[in-house]
Order: structure tokens, then sequence, then C-alpha cells
């Protein structure tokens, strides 16, 4: 095989609960990435259409990340990548990681699969650092296994693949502004008191479980950030008004995803899902706020080749 074709999805990190650790896939948006075997014994950013993003070597997460593989394999090849970038940089939904995860996972095809999937995640890693030095795992973890997942930053990145019930869904709000990592991290709290932590520890604590026993009123009760979302919110526009509207409406939680400024909720049932996003899209359109919108299922598939 010579040259293979991948669709790497875009990932809501910072799931409520789980700042750096819970994240999803989403279905229905995410980077394209075309990737050739080539003479010129080393990665080159061929093309990029779509959102614009560097193409130079060390500055794409793809070429960084396509080159941490490489090396750690020995391997002195060359590949092309050209990248049709759909998720707009800045967004919040995990735009840098999916290019990383794309590039590493399909390298890896088109070597014969050297490595297995969970393996390739430190790699991906190196990509997501380009684009934020203190870039956490939760998107690339989720654009790498798909679904619902548990991330561990400080040992390996090991990844635990939640259970989740089969009417859960996520509506993702993607105003086209964009917030970048790597400033939005300044206004986050160096420090956080016992108190702070021992609430955020039981809120996590019961949302794994209620996972497992399916109960959506611990489920609800679980799904509340006391780390990050009040630092952030008055950088996200219309948060408040959104987070005020889906919580009225029936949502299980509202809350910014990644840095922001996509906002995103669990909502029980998908017919319940597509009415918030509807009273959601409304506040959007009234504040004269461009934007896209998303109905997944917390099942959606990770990398794949197409
Ligand atoms: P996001 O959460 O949307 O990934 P980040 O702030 O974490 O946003 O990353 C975006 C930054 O990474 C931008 O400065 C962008 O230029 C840079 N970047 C480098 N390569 C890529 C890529 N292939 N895709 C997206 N962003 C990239």
């Amino acid at each position: 095989m010579k040259q293979i074709k991948v669709f790497s999805p875009a990932s809501v990190s910072n799931v409520c609960c789980g700042f750096d650790v819970l994240g999803f896939s989403v279905d229905g948006i995410g980077d394209e990435l075309t990737i050739s075997k080539s003479k010129k014994k080393k990665i080159t950013i061929t093309k990029i259409s779509g959102f614009t993003v560097p193409s130079e070597n060390n500055k794409n997460t793809a070429s960084v990340a396509g080159q941490a593989l490489l090396d750690h394999l020995g391997i002195n090849e060359g590949f092309d990548i050209e990248i049709n970038k759909k998720i707009k940089p800045g967004s919040g939904i995990g735009s840098s990681a999916a290019s990383a995860v794309g590039a590493v996972f399909g390298i890896n095809k088109l070597l014969g699969d050297p490595l297995k999937k969970e393996q390739l995640i430190q790699f991906a890693m190196m990509g997501e650092f380009v684009s934020s030095q203190s870039a956490p795992a939760d998107n690339v973890a989720s654009a790498l296994h798909g679904g619902l997942i548990l991330v561990n930053n400080h040992q390996n990145y090991e990844v635990v693949n939640l259970p989740a019930p089969k009417n859960l869904y996520a509506v993702v709000h993607h105003p086209l502004i964009e917030i970048k990592t790597s400033d939005s991290r300044v206004v986050l709290p160096k420090n956080v008191d016992l108190e702070t932590a021992s609430n955020q520890l039981s809120s996590i604590g019961g949302f794994i479980h209620s996972l497992h026993s399916l109960d959506f009123l611990l489920m609800k009760s679980s799904l509340t950030d006391h780390l990050v979302e009040k630092y952030r919110a008055q950088y996200v526009p219309a948060f408040l008004e959104v987070n005020d509207t889906a919580m009225a409406k029936g949502a299980l939680c509202c809350s910014i995803s990644g840095s922001g400024p996509s906002i995103f909720c669990l909502i029980k049932d998908s017919s319940e899902a597509y009415r918030i996003r509807t009273e959601i899209d409304k506040i959007y359109s009234r504040l004269g706020i461009k934007f896209n919108s998303y109905v997944t299922s917390l099942d959606a598939k990770g990398v794949h080749v197409i």
C-alpha cells in the first residue's frame, strides 16, 4: 500500500467533571488526511485545503507527530501529507489533535501496523505539544480511540474506553471564533484548595458510576466542574445564556469544550438533543454569531481509513 486516506474526528475535551482527563469523539466533523509514501526521506505537508494551518514541518501537528513516530521506529522513509482541514484551529474541539492523530494512524498503517493503536498516543502528543506546550491528552485520546474516554496524563497516557449509555447524546456548538489553548490556560489558577479537589473527586467518581449503573439522576448531579469553568466562562461568547437555556430545557450538563469557544451539552435521548440544539442555535443566530452545531452519540468512531 502506497497511499492511504484517513478521517480523524473532532472531539470534546474537559467533559464537565473531567478537566484534562475526559473526552469524546464527535460524529460528522473531522480532518481528512491523504498520506503517500515518498522518496524524499522526510515528511512533507504537500497541500492544505479548508482552514489555514502552518505548512512548515516543524510547526504542523501532523508532520511533527508523524516524524516522532518515524524517529521512534528508526525508519528512514518519507511521507507526503495532504490535509483537508475541516476543523477550525482554536475551536476547542480538538483541531490540532485530529491532524496529529490522523498522521500517526495513517503512517503506521502504511508501514504495516508495527505499533498497536494504543501505542500511537505518545507520538500524536508530540504533535499536540506544537500547538500548546501544556496540551493534555483528552482530545488526542478521543480522536484515536473514539467514544467516551478517560485518559491518564501523568503515566504513559493510559486510556480507558468508558461505557456510554446508548441513549446518551451530546450537542456541540462551535462559534466560528478562535481561542488558543495556550492563551486560555493562562487564566486558570496554579493551585486548588482541598475542598475544591474533594468536590471534584466525588463528581468524577459519581459520573463513572452513573455510566455503569445507568443512573441519570446521579449523572446529572455529578456532571459538575469545580475547577475551570468559572475562570473561562467570561471568555466564551454566549456561554451563560446557552448554559441557562440548556439546563432549563433538561440537559444533564452544559460546559465549555476544551478551552472554548465551543460549548457542549450532554442530554438523555436523541429527540431531546435535537430539541435543545435548536434552542441553542436560536441564541447564536439572535446574537449574530456564526456557528456550526452537531448532535453526536457518545460512541462516535475514532480515526479510521476512508
Ligand atoms: P484546538 O483546540 O482547536 O486544537 P489549539 O489552540 O490547541 O486549538 O491549537 C491550534 C493551534 O495549533 C493554532 O495555533 C494552529 O496554527 C496550530 N496548528 C499547527 N498545526 C495544526 C493542525 N494541523 N491543525 C490545527 N492546528 C494546528
